[in-house]
């Protein structure tokens, strides 16, 4: 067993007795010294699901940490009410603390391991210059065989990029992020919910996160009136904006996909009426998809800077910059796809989304994956007895 911090004893978990997990880092240690000021107060139960999740335990292993920094959403409620916080001697600040270790988390769990490290890198850059990169390449490409400003094409994009290319390179890369991200959900869910000996009711309580999800329930603060941003007043924009963000995703997803079924399936191909399904999904979603990340954008330049974790700006920077060249990109396609611009229109748009693809398993996209596992563990954990037995939920 090893800890950076010699006075840290290894704390073992007492839901997990069978486990031996040691402290490994300063910012787990740090979580563990706040949860048990926490633990003795007890004043933020009502606020989110990481308290009633952290009276279940006594100790805290580092699964145990890790589980609890990725089932905290950053509110900052918890820091406004606390009287423990700076100027105070104990200088609680759960929202930062939590935030530390939740980057840990990401970088620890990447699959491949070796990328982990990208999470550290500055992921504004990173974003920017992928995207940059490959919006190029295809410009180039299409410069050099001369169809970069071929005429009007009426939307048909395949004349530019062969379906059967297009569907090749991004099948591929498809493919990857499934396994990529699979592997680091799979890996942080095997630490942080080891076998248990008590029967769960996994069906139930997959109902229940999935609801917690879909609504992102815990964004209303647990009193209705959201979250805390610049001040102690609560606000329930990072909700609707986290909305905004999360359906525009899905609903790009679901135009990708219909608009598959109709090649495919019902032979039907691109370019389609701007009145099609696939169009009307894909529009939906790009506004959904600007509105949602301008507002994130907004929310974070106004945050009360000890709020999260300042050096992970950069990481949240570069996504939110990534989620909206997709949707500025896609938009000024679908506007300009009867121009003779369309081509280059294509290629930055194209290029915009395979960085976003690329980048998807080493971005602030796994977030949305580690909380949705978390929510997960807290609902088949609510329906297990609590051993404890010091406090309600
Ligand atoms: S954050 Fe502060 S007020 Fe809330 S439970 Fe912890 S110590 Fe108590
Ligand atoms: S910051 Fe919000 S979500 Fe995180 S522990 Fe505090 S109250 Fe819960």
């Amino acid at each position: 067993m090893q800890s950076l911090n010699p006075e840290v004893q290894v704390p073992i978990s007492a839901n997990c007795a069978h486990q031996s997990i040691p402290v490994l880092n300063i910012a787990t240690v740090e979580v563990d010294r706040q949860l048990h000021i926490c633990n003795a107060c007890r004043y933020c139960e009502g606020f989110c699901a990481v308290f009633p999740a952290m009276t279940r335990r006594l100790e805290f292993n580092q699964a145990d940490i890790h589980y609890l920094a990725n089932l905290c959403h950053n509110c900052g409620a918890c820091l406004h009410a606390c009287q423990y916080a700076e100027p105070h001697e104990f200088a609680v600040n759960i929202p930062q603390a939590m935030a530390k270790v939740r980057r840990d988390t990401y970088a620890e769990y990447t699959w491949p391991p070796a990328l982990g490290q990208l999470y550290r890198r500055n992921g504004l850059t990173l974003a920017l210059a992928t995207a940059a990169g490959l919006g190029f390449f295809l410009v180039l490409v299409l410069a050099i065989k001369g169809t970069l400003f071929p005429g009007p094409l009426a939307g048909n994009f395949y004349a530019i990029f062969p379906h059967d290319l297009l569907a090749l390179m991004f099948g591929v890369v498809f493919a990857f992020v499934v396994l990529a991200l699979g592997m680091a959900v799979w890996r942080f869910w095997r630490e942080v919910s080891p076998p248990s000996e008590e029967p769960i009711q996994m069906g139930a309580a997959a109902l229940e996160a999935s609801e917690a999800v879909l609504r992102l329930k815990y964004l209303d603060g647990g009193h209705g009136e959201g979250c805390n941003e610049e001040s102690d007043r609560f606000t329930l924009w990072r909700r609707y904006f986290h909305h905004c963000t999360f359906y525009g995703f899905l609903l790009c997803f679901a135009a990708t996909s219909v608009a598959t079924l109709y090649h495919f399936i019902l032979k039907l191909e691109a370019p389609y009426p701007l009145t099609s399904l696939p169009v009307l999904l894909g529009t939906a979603g790009g506004l959904g998809l600007l509105v949602g990340p301008t507002g994130l954008l907004w929310l974070h330049w106004r945050r009360h800077p000890k709020h999260g974790d300042s050096d992970q700006r950069p990481m949240d920077y570069g996504f939110i910059a990534l989620l909206l060249l997709v949707s500025l990109s896609g938009l000024a396609l679908l506007a300009g796809r009867d121009t003779g611009s369309m081509a280059l229109l294509l290629a930055l748009h194209l290029g915009a989304v395979m960085a976003f693809f690329l980048t998807m398993p080493y971005s602030k996209f796994i977030h949305g994956f580690f909380r949705s596992a978390a929510l997960l563990k807290f609902a088949s954990e609510r329906r297990q007895p609590d051993r404890v037995r010091m406090g309600g939920e």
